[in-house]
Order: structure tokens, then sequence, then C-alpha cells
């Protein structure tokens, strides 16, 4: 394959969750200057109200600046927590026992038993059990259930404070994936106009197919993200590939898979997921403490350079940052840093090259386009981009499943369609309105668009995807081989 010159676009796309740090004054100005391509608005905290005037501040700034920026929901789903103590906070030996009490008052909790919100818990755990507290720092094992009482014995102790998360080794809790919080914020996430919905701890296909259906006619425009963080949704290969069919996009939520299946099982989760995503033709985004040491220090310690370069070059569409961005101190140099990684480890050759569906068949007309033009463009010397026009961002989508160090330039009237493919790795999405434009300027008409936007210059050559008619959804059926010089005049 030919040598592709490197071009300094960055490929990888950064998700940045927004919360107090990102609301002081400049801040989401310069986080989305230095590149945020996605944010994330965090149901778990705050309230419609936050969430409505971050969407509107996003949506003002990045008009400003002239690029797309998706807004993503993420509910906080059935997130398992202990009540809180009389104290705040209390420090667990090991070996003690300790109660988890259904029935105990919210605030009553002590040294000896503490209250939890899902009142059902004790039905889901059995003597042996391992229960872990606050994403795994504390390790209860269950010793014995007593009506709504779990006695436990501390097996890793430490400090437990106030409403800490609970997980179960290994999986297993039966809690439906949508609580009746998420209903009514699916309900608040479609009136403030979000453009993508994470669902968290999705069971299996059927959680998501009810998220698509809560969502409705209102939300159609709405692509879904599973968040893949319950053992139970990697144990079996089944599973995972519903759940990614039933989805737009898939999220490797590490933070509460790694606690239960364990670090170890992580890494090769990792990699599959997002192989898997990418040829199941969806999109894929790597999450939780890339950054993490960024909260309170200005540069990332080198575990976290490799991290961050790892996910790049396992394939992933986007890196996600989290409390770096929502809580921290330093917010834009945690986004600067990460641009910068996804950057240098876009360099290397492997992160350009594909065997992607080399050996399978192909379905649509469409898909096959797509595909052939990435085939032909990684192969043809002189072509410097790949130009897709697009309804709905669909064929784009299909094109950046491929690797290559050629930018894949979207081409959609419709701003919902421009934002969705921001989450797309390699995709730059531009608003290209034909509705005055004749058939036969359409070809000359994108050229100049990626000429005056710098992104081809006068001897190189594009290749251009397009259907018959334009703005029909799936109508793409044409491939052509364009010369800049030929058409800028
Ligand atoms: P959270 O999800 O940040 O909402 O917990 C991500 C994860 O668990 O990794
Ligand atoms: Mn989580």
């Amino acid at each position: 394959m030919k040598p592709t010159a490197y071009t300094p676009i960055r490929r990888t796309k950064i998700v940045a969750t927004l919360g107090p740090a990102s609301d002081r004054e400049g801040v989401l100005e310069g986080m989305l200057r230095a590149g945020v391509d996605v944010v994330r608005l965090n149901f778990s905290h705050g309230s419609a109200d936050d969430h409505r005037r971050r969407l509107v501040e996003v949506r003002e700034i990045s008009q400003r600046l002239g690029r797309s920026v998706a807004v993503l929901a993420d509910l906080q789903g059935p997130k398992i927590r202990i009540a809180r103590f009389k104290d705040d906070a209390v420090v667990l030996g090991e070996g003690q026992p300790f109660v988890l009490d259904m029935l105990l008052d919210s605030n009553a909790g002590d040294i000896t038993r503490v209250g939890c919100d899902y009142k059902t818990l004790a039905d889901d755990v059995i003597v042996g059990d391992r229960l872990l507290l606050d994403d795994g720092r504390l390790v209860l094992e269950v010793s014995a259930i007593k009506g709504q009482e779990i006695h436990t014995r501390v097996v890793v102790g430490g400090k437990l404070s106030n409403n800490k998360g609970i997980n179960k080794q290994g999986g297993g809790l039966s809690a439906a994936a949508l609580t009746d919080k998420d209903k009514r914020d699916i309900k608040t996430a479609i009136e403030i106009g979000v453009d993508y919905l994470a669902v968290s701890f999705p069971r299996s296909a059927a959680d998501m197919q009810e998220a698509r259906k809560l969502l409705g006619e209102d939300g159609k425009e709405i692509g879904l993200v599973a968040k893949i963080e319950r053992a139970e949704a990697v144990a079996d290969d089944e599973i995972l590939d519903g759940i990614i069919k039933a989805s737009e996009a898939v999220m490797v939520a590490r933070g509460d898979l790694g606690v239960e299946i364990g670090d170890a099982q992580l890494i090769g989760v990792q990699k599959r997921m997002i192989k898997r995503a990418r040829s199941l033709n969806r999109a894929v985004i790597t999450a939780t403490q890339m950054m993490e040491t960024m909260i309170s220090a200005p540069l990332p310690t080198r575990a976290e350079v490799f991290d961050v370069a790892n996910a790049v070059l396992d394939g992933t569409d986007a890196v996600m940052l989290s409390a770096e961005t929502a809580a921290g101190d330093f917010p834009v140099e945690t986004v600067k840093a990460m641009d910068r990684l996804c950057l240098g480890a876009e360099r290397e050759r492997s992160a350009q090259e594909s065997g992607h569906r080399i050996h399978q068949d192909f379905l649509q007309a469409d898909e096959t386009v797509a595909l052939s033009a990435m085939y032909a463009a990684n192969h043809l010397a002189g072509v410097t981009a790949i130009a897709c026009m697009t309804s709905s961002g669909f064929t784009a989508m299909i094109a950046s499943r491929i690797h290559s160090g050629l930018p894949i330039i979207g081409l959609a009237q419709s701003e919902i369609s421009q934002r969705r493919m921001a989450l797309y790795r390699g995709v730059v999405s531009l608003a290209f309105d034909t509705t005055s434009m004749k058939a036969e300027e359409l070809n000359d008409k994108a050229i100049e668009l990626l000429v005056s936007k710098g992104i081809v210059s006068q001897n190189d050559h594009v290749i251009l995807t397009r259907g018959n008619h334009m703005n029909a959804h799936g109508g793409t059926n044409t491939m052509k081989i364009l010369a800049v010089n030929q058409s800028i005049r």
C-alpha cells in the first residue's frame, strides 16, 4: 500500500464530560477550541436546567467556531449505592463484620451497618459472593443473608463514605437497565435536543430496544450508545453482538466493567469490543480514567500517555474524559494533552492500515461504494481526501470503519447528520447545502468547499461518493475520482 503523508488532522475523536469545572468562565470555550468533538452531559449529576444550559452554550460556541460538536446525554442507570453514614464516613478494618441493611434509615449508617437504596439486593446475592464498594477499593464477602440484611466480613478494608457504588464480582445483579429516573431523563434529553443517548448497564439487546421505544418518534434522530459495563454483557459473544447491533455506538465503560470482571480480563475485552463494534459497522468510545491524574496535575503520567495511545491503536473512534473535564483543575490542558497523544499514536503506520472486511461479502450498494472508495483512496497515489455526500452520515461512518491516513469528509445538509458524524474516527463533517445547486455542479461545488477549507489543493485528487439524488437516504451508488485542478476555475 502506498505510504500516506502524515496529515495533522486528528482522526480519533475526543468526548469530554461537562460539570462544575467546565462551567468556570471561559473553560468550555477553551475545551472546544482545544478540540472536543462530543460533550457528555452526565445525568447522574445536575438538574435538567443544568443540562439545558450547557447544551445551549455548546451550540452557541460551536456555531461561532464553525465546528460540529455532538451532545451525548448519559443516563444514570441502575447504579447501586450504599446510603449514608451518621458521620459521613467510616473506616472498615479487615476481618470485621459489616451489614448492608435494606431496612435501615438512609442516614443512620455506622461502623457496623449501612442502608442501601436498592431494596432487592438481598435477593441477588448468596453466601460467598464478593461485593465491591467504591469502584472496588473495598471488598466484602457475604457470610449470611437474614431477611433484608446482608451480613458480610471485610476482606479489603478502608475508608467508606456516603453513597459509594456497589458492584458484585462476576456480575448478576438483576436491576433493569432503565430506571424511572432514566425514563424521565430520556424525555428531558429529547426536549433539550441531544444527538446521542447513552444507556447505562444494559444486560442485552432488549434493554437497548426498550430505550429506542422510549425515544419514539420525537427522538428518532438520536443515536443510542450502549455502555458495556456488566459482566453478563461480555460473558457471551452473542449477547455482546446483540447489544452492539441494537445501538449506533458502544462504550467500553471500563470503570464498572473492570470492577465486575477484574482488571486482567479488561485488557482483552477492550481490544475485542473495539474490533467487534467496528466490524459490525458501529462506532466505539473508550472511557474512564484515561487521564485520571490530570484531575489535579497539569501533565499526564507515562501510563496515561500509553493508555490513550493503546486505545487509538486498538482502533477506537473516540476517547473519553470524565472527571478530568467535569470536576478537575486542568480541563483545557487535559483536552490539549489528549489531542497531542491521539495525533502521536495516529502517526504509527499500523493506525493507518486496514484489513477490514477484506475477505467478506458486502450487503448493500452504499456500503460497497463506501468501502471501495476507501480501498481506492488508500492505494491510488495522489488522492488526498475522500468526500462523501451523505444525508444521514451513514456512508461516512461505513467508510470510516476502514483505517486510513486520509481525511474522510462527510458533506451533509442536515445539522443533525453533521453532528452525528463528529463521533466517527477520521471523519470531518461539513455543511453542504445543495438546495440551490444544479445537479451538474455538485461535484465542483464539493471540491470548491474542500479547497476553501484548506483540506485539498491544486494538484490533489479526491475520491467522491454520491447518489443520483442528493439527500435520499441509502442512495449512494457512485464513486468518482476527481482532479482538483480540473474542478477549480
Ligand atoms: P460512568 O460510566 O462514568 O457513568 O460510571 C463509565 C464507566 O463505568 O466506565
Ligand atoms: Mn459506569
